[in-house]
């Protein structure tokens, strides 16, 4: 039975057999395969060791399911916040960090997310809906045939930090996940892909059970049970004492280590005693900590910390395990973590910045040219260099 009007992309193997049908060898399907995931060809018709009736064939029931490009943001560090059109005519954003060998490409897993979380722009949009395997393998493809990685590979990194929660998309992400790393196909190695979660407990232990799965990252964002119940209301239903024990129980594979997000709100959660608290927290993981100091955006009630605050919070943390500071990308077009939200360019004069980071005068986001942008950036000293901290 042939599955007409489904995607090719987001088939594996014994989908593509299955969708083919009878009246096919089963090594077409293995041709398609390679073609579309390992050739990553964005043309049916351009399948060209396949007969040519196969070729109309697929052109004629199949879409290949690789998204198009509705919209792209350009950041005046390079990066690129795309906004992607998908079969049905919704829009999803991706972003694509290029950082010299080692680039970075931020996917999405549901469009909008439910979890409502204070600080992110994200939450505003709510759940309008959890995205399929191929339209999250179709992002990977898209930004890979925008930026040309065929002729340029290099070092590709994938995190699953755009819109959305994914462990509340845990079958499509792991299909994605298998498509992905598939040596015969897209190739990119399991430790390069990072799955960032706000601690959906169950889907952990879950996540745990899967034979090919991403490196974990925990969004901690807090430093004790009541703060983080403000914070991210979803620890009332997962509180934080057993997300802790799920992650201590948690199955690492020898090379992994879990990371914990912890996003800095100024005057909120960014005290030394916060950053004695999550070292207490952590002390019996095998942990590393990831620093994102605020990223603002209209609505979020929140501010960004100083410098000085990051550095000193960083410090104590460091002083127990490794401890980064995220450098920020794309803050001028809104592709930063917890910016995605469909945003215009025309929305960017609403942005303030918190105290310590910048004077309004000085605001990148009010008054940004490329080279304020970039003096802007180096003067928020605590970032380094080293982003996303994806090993
Ligand atoms: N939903 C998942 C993954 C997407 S969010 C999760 O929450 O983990 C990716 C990361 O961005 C999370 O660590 C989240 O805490 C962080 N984040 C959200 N809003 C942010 C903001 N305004 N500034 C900085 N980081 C933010
Ligand atoms: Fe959703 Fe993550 Fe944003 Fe929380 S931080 S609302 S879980 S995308």
């Amino acid at each position: 039975m042939s599955v007409v009007g489904q995607a090719l992309v987001g088939m594996e193997l014994v989908d593509l057999q299955a969708a083919l049908g009878q009246a096919e060898p089963s090594f077409r399907a293995r041709q398609i395969y390679d073609a579309i995931y390992r050739r990553r060809v964005t043309d049916l018709t351009a399948i060209s060791n396949l007969p040519k009736n196969l070729r109309a064939r697929l052109a004629e029931e199949f879409p290949l399911g690789v998204p198009q490009v509705e919209q792209r943001y350009d950041s005046v560090d390079g990066t690129r916040r795309y906004l992607l059109r998908l079969s049905d005519g919704k829009t999803v954003e991706t972003v694509w960090m290029p950082e010299g060998e080692r680039s970075t490409i931020c996917i999405s897993s549901q469009i909008g997310c439910p979890v409502d979380c204070k600080f992110c722009l994200t939450a505003l949009m709510g759940l309008e809906r959890g995205l399929s395997a191929g339209e999250i393998v179709g992002q990977v493809l898209r930004i890979a045939a925008e930026n040309n990685l065929a002729a340029n590979p290099g070092r590709v990194n994938v995190v699953m930090m755009g819109q959305g929660e994914p462990l509340l998309n845990l079958p499509n992400v792991i299909k994605a996940t298998r498509l992905l790393t598939d040596p015969a196909g897209i190739a990119i190695p399991t430790r390069r892909i990072t799955l960032s979660t706000s601690g959906i407990i169950p889907k952990i232990e879950e996540l745990g059970r899967e034979p090919v799965r991403p490196k974990l990252a925990v969004s901690l964002n807090a430093s004790t049970e009541e703060q983080r119940r403000e914070l991210m209301p979803i620890t009332r239903k997962y509180h934080l004492k057993d997300l802790i024990e799920a992650c201590r129980a948690y199955p690492l594979r020898p090379w992994e280590k879990l990371t914990f997000e912890y996003v800095l709100l100024g005057g909120v959660n960014d005290t030394d005693a916060d950053a004695r608290r999550v070292v207490r927290l952590l002390a019996r993981l095998n942990a590393k900590v990831n620093l994102i100091a605020l990223n603002p955006g209209p609505g979020i009630p929140f501010e960004t910390p100083g410098a000085a605050r990051v550095a000193s919070f960083q410090a104590i943390v460091k002083g127990s395990m490794p401890c980064f500071v995220r450098k920020p990308r794309g803050l001028d077009v809104y592709a930063a973590c917890g910016q995605l939200k469909r945003m215009e360019s025309k929305e960017k004069t609403h942005l303030g910045l918190g105290r310590g980071v910048a004077s309004p005068s000085t605001n990148p986001m009010t008054h940004f040219t490329a080279s304020r942008y970039m003096a802007w950036m180096s003067g928020r000293s605590h970032t380094s260099s080293r982003w996303p901290n994806v090993e």
